[in-house]
């Protein structure tokens, strides 16, 4: 099957004009013996290039280009699948923008890659490749800093808050991961993520519940949270909750028993953040949306949670603006390399700097992914680079520190 791959990428530093041209002439050979034809351009520091063939043969070539370090920041920009050849009468030709943004800019450059006639200036390739030719593509996408630029010297284990344990009769326990803002060194918040009473995730306790006592419990469960973040004398942060949006709509008064739990753990109801998602319809808008303005009237902060994922979309946002917006680590994983993903993190931080809503990302797991999304303005981060949740604990912070 034929298959069209672009990607994007920074030369390493002092990479020599002689070595580009050994790099192209090697890539010729190589790609003629692929059946993988295509398009290299270079604007002095960085390469664009696409390259279709038999998608075996795209994919593997892609995947030891994405290994060469002679480049980095290697941003996969499209992956798709076409008819036929774009650049069929090309070979694989290195291009060097430089001397097009001087000429006759895009139109010359396009004139060559459509030689053949058969390609309109609509194609989605051409598209992608516009920004680059004209020069102005740093407006459209975010690099990251250099990973390398960073250490997290492992954390001191010994010193974590006392963990608590659990009490009789207690159905349900939590685990605390912290958000944080890694430059200022600071812990936003906790988050409580449910375990049941043997420390198993949170479905293994909701599905031990019979169904119509699953919402009820959801809620009542909260007290050992609020407990929890008491006893660990954590007052100067925040504390998240996560809850059903159904559990806001079940029990007629489920925001005041919420309120009366956070006062009888001595905490104020502006130190609580809850997180709902949309994993279920919202059978009943109306009482959802009433739920959250009493929420909201109460100082509790709101979060839409996994935004992004499955059903977290677009409509609830626009149906009630949130304190944060947390995006669900299926957008966060690899987005250093993947520019799909950039686009529409850029985007949801634009809707969110709009709306005067806080972003988060969920699931940060590498330095890479870290970086990109610092370049790209987001401050606040939760993932098992910083922390992993602990067990009726607080966990230390793995804080990133300049390399040298
Ligand atoms: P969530 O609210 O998005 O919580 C984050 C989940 O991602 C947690 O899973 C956490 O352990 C995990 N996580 C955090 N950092 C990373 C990372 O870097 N990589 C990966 N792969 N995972 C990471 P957990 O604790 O199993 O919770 C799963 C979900 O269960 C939560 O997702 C939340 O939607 C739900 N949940 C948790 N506690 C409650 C609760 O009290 N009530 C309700 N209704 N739902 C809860
Ligand atoms: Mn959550
Ligand atoms: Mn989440």
């Amino acid at each position: 099957m034929l298959s069209t791959l672009i990607y994007r990428s920074r030369m390493q530093e002092g990479l020599a004009a002689h070595e580009i041209e050994a790099i192209t002439s090697a890539a010729r050979a190589r790609n003629d013996a692929l059946q993988v034809t295509g398009i290299l351009l270079f604007d002095g520091l960085h390469f664009i290039q696409v390259l279709e063939g038999p998608d075996v043969a795209v994919d593997g070539l892609f995947e030891s280009i994405s290994r060469d370090q002679r480049h980095c920041h290697v941003v996969r920009l499209l992956r798709d699948y076409a008819p036929s050849r774009r650049f069929a009468s090309m070979g694989m030709e290195l291009l060097d923008l430089r001397h097009y943004h001087a000429g006759g800019g895009l139109d010359a450059l396009l004139a060559r890659v459509t030689a053949t006639g058969s390609q309109t200036y609509e194609d989605r390739v051409l598209k992608i490749l516009r920004p680059y030719a004209e020069g102005g593509w740093k407006d459209h996408f975010v690099e990251g800093t250099d990973a390398a630029q960073w250490i997290f010297p492992p954390v001191d284990d010994a010193l974590p808050l006392q963990a608590r344990r659990l009490r009789d009769g207690q159905p349900c326990q939590f685990a605390l991961q912290p958000i944080v803002e890694p430059l200022s060194r600071t812990i936003s918040s906790y988050e409580a993520l449910l375990r049941s009473a043997s420390g198993g995730p949170p479905d293994e306790y909701f599905s031990s519940l019979p169904k119509e006592k699953l919402y009820e419990a959801d809620l009542r469960s909260k007290v050992h949270a609020f407990e929890l973040i008491n006893e660990l004398g954590i007052r100067d942060c925040k504390l998240s909750i996560n809850l059903f949006p159904m559990s806001l709509v079940a029990l007629p008064d489920a925001v005041d028993i919420l309120l009366r739990q956070i006062s009888d753990a001595t905490l104020t109801p502006q130190q609580v953040i809850v997180e709902v998602t949309e994993q279920e319809a919202i059978s009943d808008l109306k009482t959802f949306a009433s739920a959250i303005a009493e929420l909201r009237r109460a100082g509790i902060g709101v979060a839409i949670d996994d935004f992004g994922a499955g059903f977290a979309g677009l409509s609830l946002l626009a149906e009630f603006q949130p304190d944060k917006l947390k995006i669900d680590r299926t957008i966060i994983n690899a987005i250093h390399t993947d520019g799909a993903r950039q686009a529409i993190v850029r985007s949801m931080l634009q809707a969110c700097a709009a709306m005067g809503i806080t972003p988060v990302a969920e699931g940060v797991e590498t330095v890479e992914e870290w970086c990109w999304l610092q370049a790209a303005g987001v401050e606040r981060f939760q993932g098992y680079l910083f922390a992993k949740p602990a067990l009726n604990s607080a966990p230390p912070v793995r804080w990133p520190e300049a390399a040298r």
